[in-house]
């Protein structure tokens, strides 16, 4: 039997019942007033309109479906085709598309669109400890991705350059195999230098390649070292940024195959769609049916609304 031919990714009942295992390991919880323990399930009952997946709390009285306080609240779209989705975003290395997406699930692409990102919030980690607390290496690197509309493209003699393109800062922890993105406006040691400062603890030492930016930051942290790409170098033992760089060459695959045009307003929610995916990879211990779970608990406390694809910077 195949992952896909798992009842809850066809059976309404069945979807109820998995995500309810995945977000209320120690049971049923109260979304209004946090009650565990005296809440009663309500037979779902199609002819009295009664939902699937409904609770009462005994506590506040007020009723309620595991889909409350997620992203997949206030949705039409069955659970069993969420579960679906995020089975695909989750287990595709470079993502899944819109358009992919509404193929698959027969929804209308405006659906799709809705959906994949509500999936990508679910993937946004909320961890906010610095790098490199056990005092091991963090390598820090930055890549440029599509072109960033709001910069109108300057004719300048050494060709087409950087400067109308995303710029990404990236951070990889390499004792936790994890990593963190930052959309910038410049590479300039002013928004870089203060971003590292409060995501890398002291007790870290960095690795970066030789860019000028990164030239004054051994102050303040155990160690930093640089590699001279310029001068042909990859590295010295220890000394490189070829994790980082691994890390980049995914995600703009992703990028170019998968998602063609994203606007700068959207683009920190794709970093963290392709860092999902990585800190939840193979090799950090993460199959594919934990990493869907993974991010369903993600989907908690999450519940947002969004411009749809047809407004102008999407
Ligand atoms: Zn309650």
């Amino acid at each position: 039997m195949s992952i896909l031919s798992r009842p809850y990714f066809h059976n309404e009942e069945a979807a109820f019942a998995h995500v309810e295992s995945v977000m209320w390991p120690s049971g049923p919880e109260c979304p209004h007033c946090g009650c565990v323990g005296r809440i009663s399930k309500i037979k779902a009952n199609p002819e009295k309109r009664v939902r699937l997946g409904l609770h009462k709390c005994g506590d506040c009285k007020k009723q309620f479906t595991v889909k409350v306080g997620t992203v997949f609240e206030d949705s039409k779209v069955p659970l069993h085709k969420w579960l679906q989705a995020v089975y695909l975003m989750t287990s595709s290395k470079k993502g899944v598309s819109s358009h992919q997406l509404y193929r698959a699930l027969e929804v209308t692409y405006k659906t799709a669109w809705f959906m994949t990102h509500r999936i990508r919030e679910a993937m946004r980690s909320g961890d906010l400890a610095p790098f490199g607390a056990d005092g091991g290496v963090v390598e820090v690197d930055e890549t440029f991705i599509g072109n960033d509309r709001s910069i109108k493209p300057k004719h300048t003699k050494k060709g087409r350059g950087y400067a109308h393109k995303h710029k990404v800062l990236s951070l990889v922890d390499r004792t936790t195999g994890r990593a963190r993105n930052f959309v910038v406006d410049d590479l300039k040691a002013a928004t870089l230098v203060p971003i590292l400062r409060e995501n890398i603890a002291k007790e870290a030492t960095i690795y970066t390649d030789e860019a000028g930016q990164y030239r004054k930051l051994a102050a303040g942290f155990a160690g930093h070292d640089f590699v001279r790409h310029g001068a042909g170098e990859y590295g010295r033992g220890e000394v490189h940024t070829n994790t980082i760089e691994g890390y980049f060459s995914v995600f703009k695959r992703g990028m170019k195959g998968v998602y063609q045009h994203c606007g700068k307003r959207h683009l920190h929610r794709y970093m963290a769609e392709f860092g999902f995916r990585y800190d939840n990879r193979s090799a950090n211990g993460v199959e594919d049916v934990e990493r869907a779970d993974r991010a369903l608990r993600g989907a908690r406390g999450k519940r947002l609304k969004y411009q749809g694809p047809d407004s102008k910077t999407a």
